[in-house]
C-alpha cells in the first residue's frame, strides 16, 4: 500500500500492516459469527479463545517459563507505576528504583507516594545520557523488589544487561521494548508494558509475573487495584480492552512468522545501525545523544546544531510523509522511534533524507 506514512511515532505506533489487513479483513464477521469482535460479549467461547490464546502465545515467545502468569489490564503502564507499589511495597519494606530517565522518575514518584524508596542506581549526573550501573547493587535485607526501566523512551537508553538481584524480584518497565529481543523472563519477578508500542494498540496494559508476586495483595486495597483480583479471574473480572487484546493476539503471530524473537532483534538491529551509523558519519551535523554502548535500537535521539534547524528539519520531513520525528516535548530535539513494526524501508527512506537534508543546509 503505497500511501502509508513513514511512521516513527513513539506510541500509539505503526502496527505492522498485514496486522492491519488482516483484523481489516475480519472487521465486520469475526470467524462467521457475523460480529465484530468488539461486539461480543467477553465472557462468551469465541472472545475467551482470543483472551487465552493470546496470553499463551506471549509466554510461549518468552520461551514458556514455568510459574508466570499474563494479566489483561487497563490504565496504561502509568497505573502500573501505582499499582505495582500498592501490591507489593508493604508495611515495612523498601523499593529500590534505577534512575535511568524520564519514565523510571515517573515511576519513582508513584513509588513515593505508597511507600518507602530508594535509589539503587542512576544516571542523572549524566544527565541520563547512559544507562545506570547495575552491576553491585547494594539491597538493605527488607527490599521488596528493586525497578528498572528496560528502554527509556524520551531519552533515547536501553539497558544491554539485567541484574542479578537474588532473592529481591527484579520488576522492569519493558513498555517501549518488550519483544525487541529476546529476554529471560526468569531474571524478573514482574515485567510490565502498556501495549501502544510493539504489542498492539492502545488501552491494554500487559502484566507478566511469577504467580506468588500475584497473590499475597494488602487487604485494604480497592478490589480493581489488586493484582489477586486479575490472577484470579484470569483477567476477566471486569470487560477487558477486547479490541487490544484480539490485536495483540494478531501482532504476536506476525512475530511468530518473522521467525524467532532473535531474528527480530537482528532486523532491528540493522535498523539502528543505519540510522546510528548516519548520524555518526555526518561529520557532527547530526549527533546522537546518548553514549553509543547504551544507545536504544528502539528509539533513536539526536540533535542538531540549532533548535531553528531542528524545526526546519521537522518541517521538511512532514513535506515527504514522515511521521513522529520530533523529540519528546520535555527534552526536545529529535527521535526517531523504530519499534518492530517499523518497516528497513522506513529507515532506508528517512537516512535518504537526512542526507539529502544536509547537503541542503549542510
Ligand atoms: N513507561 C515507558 C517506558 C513509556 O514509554 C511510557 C509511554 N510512552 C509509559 C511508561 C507510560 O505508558 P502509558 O501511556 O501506557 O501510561
Amino acid at each position: 500500500m503505497s500511501n502509508r506514512a513513514f511512521n516513527f511515532n513513539a506510541g500509539p505506533a505503526a502496527l505492522p500492516l498485514e496486522v492491519l489487513e488482516r483484523a481489516q479483513a475480519e472487521f465486520v464477521d469475526f470467524q462467521g459469527t457475523g460480529m465484530s469482535i468488539m461486539e461480543m460479549s467477553h465472557r462468551g467461547a469465541v472472545y475467551e479463545g482470543v483472551h487465552n490464546d493470546t496470553a499463551s502465545r506471549l509466554l510461549k515467545l518468552l520461551g514458556n517459563p514455568s510459574g508466570y502468569q499474563v494479566l489483561f489490564l487497563q490504565g496504561g503502564a502509568s497505573t502500573q507505576f501505582a499499582m505495582l507499589p500498592m501490591n507489593l511495597l508493604t508495611e515495612g519494606k523498601t523499593a529500590g528504583y534505577v534512575k535511568s530517565g524520564s519514565w523510571a522518575n515517573k515511576a519513582l514518584k508513584e513509588a513515593k507516594l505508597i511507600g518507602d524508596t530508594f535509589i539503587a542506581s542512576s544516571s542523572e549526573e549524566d544527565k541520563y545520557m547512559s544507562t545506570p550501573d547495575v552491576s553491585r547493587l547494594q539491597l538493605p535485607e527488607n527490599t521488596a523488589y528493586v525497578h528498572l526501566t528496560s528502554n527509556e523512551t524520551i531519552e533515547g537508553t536501553q539497558f544491554r544487561e539485567f541484574p542479578d538481584t537474588g532473592s529481591v524480584p527484579l520488576i522492569a518497565d519493558m513498555s517501549s521494548d518488550i519483544l525487541c529481543r529476546p529476554f529471560d523472563l526468569n531474571q524478573f519477578g514482574l515485567v510490565y508494558a502498556g501495549a501502544q508500542k510493539n504489542l498492539g494498540p492502545s488501552g491494554l496494559t500487559v502484566v507478566i509475573a511469577r504467580e506468588e508476586l500475584l497473590k499475597n495483595s494488602p487487604k485494604h486495597l480497592p478490589t480493581m487495584f489488586r493484582y489477586d483480583t486479575h490472577a484470579e479471574s484470569n483477567s476477566l473480572y471486569n470487560t477487558p480492552p477486547s479490541f487490544s487484546v484480539y490485536m495483540m493476539n494478531e501482532v504476536l503471530k506476525w512475530i511468530e512468522e518473522q521467525g524467532s524473537l532473535e531474528g527480530i532483534e537482528e532486523k532491528n538491529r540493522e535498523k539502528a545501525d543505519l540510522l546510528y551509523q548516519t548520524i555518526d558519519n555526518s561529520g557532527g551535523f547530526y549527533r546522537g545523544c546518548v553514549h553509543p554502548e547504551d544507545r536504544s535500537i528502539m528509539n533513536v535521539t539526536f540533535r542538531m546544531a540549532s533548535e531553528e534547524l531542528e524545526k526546519l528539519f521537522v518541517k521538511e520531513s512532514e513535506k515527504e510523509g514522515f511521521v513522529g520525528l520530533k523529540g519528546h516535548r520535555s527534552v526536545g530535539g529529535l527521535r526517531a522511534s523504530i519499534y518492530n513494526a517499523v518497516p528497513y524501508g522506513s529507515i532506508k527512506a528517512l537516512v535518504d533524507f537526512m542526507n539529502q537534508f544536509q547537503k541542503s543546509h549542510g
